[in-house]
């Protein structure tokens, strides 16, 4: 873990965002970063992004006062009592739980953020709903400062965000207050998307929004630096024939002399099981690809034509010097899930 880099990807983005301020999304631990670690190399953030109420105490509870926005804002009654006691800013997304506001006591103020289903149709309300809502926090004589919200569907893809730009503001025409609208993807690619506040995620942890395949977007081209590097070593050697099979399922068949080398690293400890042979990986520094199936505990890739690796030989599964959104192309999915699912069992040691 290099937490220097977070703070500089931080730093990236700021100077992407203008004056718009930056919540720094650290939900599922910081993208399995570690929620204080991360909200500590955070200190230049304006705010935090959270999922839950035990995220949100941790910070309060390491002595955090910054603002803390709930992404998924409070789910029952009880909750609403939590927002006021530790000054969180819940996302207010659907009718009931403004009705939880109005018949919980609130002790004291707090700010809110109404999101608006521009089109992605997953929290937010709907056209004819959202003047209604935002009209009850008004009235609420505890509300104070109610921030529009919405979040794009397709920022890194074809649609972009220019159909759900256009509908938000016609929705929150005429209401008063901050407008907050950008994650990574339209941060890096929609400077009109900038709005008061601006939400990054995935590019604050060194990764792309847009995958690896688009080269001045991958993430070394945006500037990015990899925070998280999955290491481990080789434990053992297996010289194999023409003809010979490796791994569970015989997933893998030899079709010269190869030399497979065994890495200290399974599913259990985040790896995706379903990365393919020729997924790509670090032995030694030089760069050979995963043969066979991902074992719990193990995997196996082709040191052929390494011929320094030897038991110990250090690898590396993803991270500086292999982006996490190679991997990710290679074993079909996204950076973010990769770094989400890291083990817990995997130990975490700071390096500079
Ligand atoms: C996770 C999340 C973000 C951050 O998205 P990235 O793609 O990681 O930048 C922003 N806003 C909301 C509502 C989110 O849930």
């Amino acid at each position: 873990m290099r937490t220097a880099a977070l703070a500089h990807n931080l730093q990236l983005a700021r100077s992407h965002a203008g004056s718009a301020k930056v919540w720094a999304v650290i939900k599922a631990n910081a993208y399995g970063h570690g929620l204080l670690r991360a909200a500590a190399a955070f200190a230049a953030a304006d705010g935090l992004a959270v999922l839950d109420f035990e995220e949100a105490l941790l910070l309060r509870g390491a002595g955090d006062d910054r603002p803390i926005l709930m992404l998924e804002g409070f789910f029952k009654p009880q909750d609403v009592a939590l927002l006021a006691a530790h000054a969180l800013t819940p996302v207010v997304h659907e009718r009931e739980q403004i009705a939880m506001l109005q018949c919980e006591a609130l002790p004291s103020q707090i700010d809110v953020y109404l999101k608006v289903n521009s089109g992605m149709n997953r929290l937010g309300f709907r056209a004819d709903e959202v003047h209604v809502a935002y009209q009850a926090l008004r009235e609420h004589p505890r509300v104070r400062r109610i921030t529009l919200m919405t979040h794009f569907a397709d920022a890194d893809g074809a649609h972009g965000i220019a159909a759900q730009l256009a509908r938000f503001d016609a929705m929150t025409n005429g209401l008063d207050g901050p407008r907050c609208l950008a994650n990574s993807a339209a941060l890096l690619r929609f400077p009109e998307s900038r709005a008061d506040w601006v939400r990054p995620g995935i590019m604050l942890y060194g990764c792309s929004p847009f995958g690896s395949g688009v080269p001045r977007h991958d993430a070394a081209g945006l500037g990015l630096q990899p925070a998280m590097t999955l290491t481990s070593e080789l434990i053992a050697l297996q010289r194999v024939c023409p003809g010979e099979r490796v791994g569970y399922g015989f997933g893998f068949e030899a079709t010269e002399k190869m030399t497979i080398g065994v890495v200290a690293c399974g599913y259990a400890d985040g790896y995706p099981r379903h990365a393919p042979t020729g997924t790509p990986i670090l032995v030694a520094g030089k760069r050979t690809r995963l043969v066979g199936r991902v074992s719990m505990d193990m995997l196996c890739v082709d040191v052929s034509a390494i011929p320094q690796a030897h038991n110990g030989s250090p690898v590396i599964l993803w991270g500086e010097g292999l982006s996490a959104d190679e991997v990710a192309a290679g074993a079909e999915t996204l950076s973010y899930e990769l770094l989400c699912a890291l083990a817990p069992r995997v130990p975490m040691v700071e390096v500079s």
